[in-house]
């Protein structure tokens, strides 16, 4: 895939936050407000990118304030559209006479998730969202409960690691439902492992095993100064998917290459030149010795292939359109097996959402 650049935000606080009450109030009590304990030696701030100023309602999390609709969270969020319906107690404090939510999450991730809801451009814009943003969107909506915005957030993930072949022809050339990175299919695995995304897992899987070095599946991969790596599991799902998928390529994708002993023809029984196909057949063979991940070709298109071994386009003209009738009905049947290579259902018996 090329790379578009990330864009995944930060909180950007306006540090003089000129609370009515030095406090925010915890008045919702329940598992998703005020479950966890917090820092109280520092007074909030506003969020730079949310704090509209006819918003009714104030989200307090971690440090920051987010000035919103309750109109809004309550047409996405069930949960918020609950909590709303509570009668806020008296004397509750305020902030410029709205209510405070204090909500128990990263307050980078609530403001990814409220750019999604009130940001169009930085959502749908030119330059698309990272994945640290897109698993963001995903947590906070799955946790309130916005079947929208998680179906939405969702087409994204999914337009990079689909559940078709077709699908994944597209995606290889461009990004175009998140921002690509050295680690985006590590972070996409453990994504997909955290909140039980079980369809997009074998096409991740498959990004990382055939982009990823033996050493980067198993150490991880530098991102913006912080390693990215993958979970224990998902380690060990690579590395017997290595494995598992280099010897199915051979019996799907590559199956013209080994499926005839030498002394029938090379590919096709109209072989024009039997002495010189055999030979650039047998030199296409050594392409797969000790290339990982370079060698793990088996999903590459004809086309792709064509351009990564000189060989294959050398063979006569009746061996060439035989493995290529061969090489494209077994990928398909490839990826008709993916899922099990990495120990997973297969695609029918996977939770789509
Ligand atoms: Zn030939």
């Amino acid at each position: 895939m090329s790379s578009s650049g990330g864009s995944d935000i930060v909180v950007d606080n306006d540090r003089n936050p000129e609370l009515e009450s030095p406090r925010p109030s915890k008045r919702q009590k329940t598992d998703t407000t005020t479950t966890a304990t917090k820092d109280d030696s520092a007074l909030p701030s506003r969020s730079k990118n949310i704090w509209i100023d006819d918003g009714n309602v104030i989200l307090h999390a971690e440090q920051t304030l987010f000035r919103v609709h309750k109109s809004i969270l309550s047409r996405e969020s069930s949960v918020f559209d609950d909590m709303f319906k509570v009668p806020q107690p008296a004397n509750e404090p305020t902030i410029e006479g709205c209510p405070v939510i204090w909500i128990s999450d990263s307050d980078v991730e609530v403001e990814c998730f409220l750019r999604a809801l009130y940001d169009g451009w930085w959502y749908y814009g030119l330059t698309l969202a990272g994945m640290g943003a897109i698993s963001a969107i995903l947590r906070i909506s799955r946790k309130y409960d916005c079947p929208n915005l998680c179906r939405r957030t969702m087409a994204r993930l999914k337009l990079e690691y689909p559940k078709t072949l077709v699908e994944w022809d597209k995606s290889r050339d461009l990004w175009r439902g998140i921002a690509g990175s050295k680690g985006v299919d590590i972070q996409a695995v453990n994504l997909a492992a955290e909140l039980s995304l079980d369809m997009i897992l074998p096409a991740a899987y498959a990004a990382c095993i055939e982009t990823r070095s033996f050493d980067e599946l198993l150490r991880g991969v530098e991102l913006d100064g912080k390693v990215v790596n993958l979970s224990p599991d998902a380690k060990m799902a690579c590395i017997s998917g290595v494995q598992k998928f280099a010897q199915a390529q051979l019996e799907h994708t590559f199956k013209w290459l080994v499926g005839s002993p030498p002394s029938n023809p090379p590919v096709s029984a109209a072989c024009s030149q039997p002495r010189t196909c055999l030979v650039l057949k047998l030199q296409t063979l050594a392409f797969f010795i000790g290339k990982t991940p370079k060698a793990l070709a088996g999903l590459n298109t004809w086309d792709e292939w064509i351009e990564k071994d000189t060989f294959t386009s050398k063979l006569c003209s009746k061996c060439r359109a035989e493995a290529k009738d061969s090489f494209t009905e077994g990928r398909d049947a490839l990826w008709t097996s993916l899922p099990s290579l990495f120990g997973l259902p297969t695609w029918e018996d996977m939770k789509d959402e």
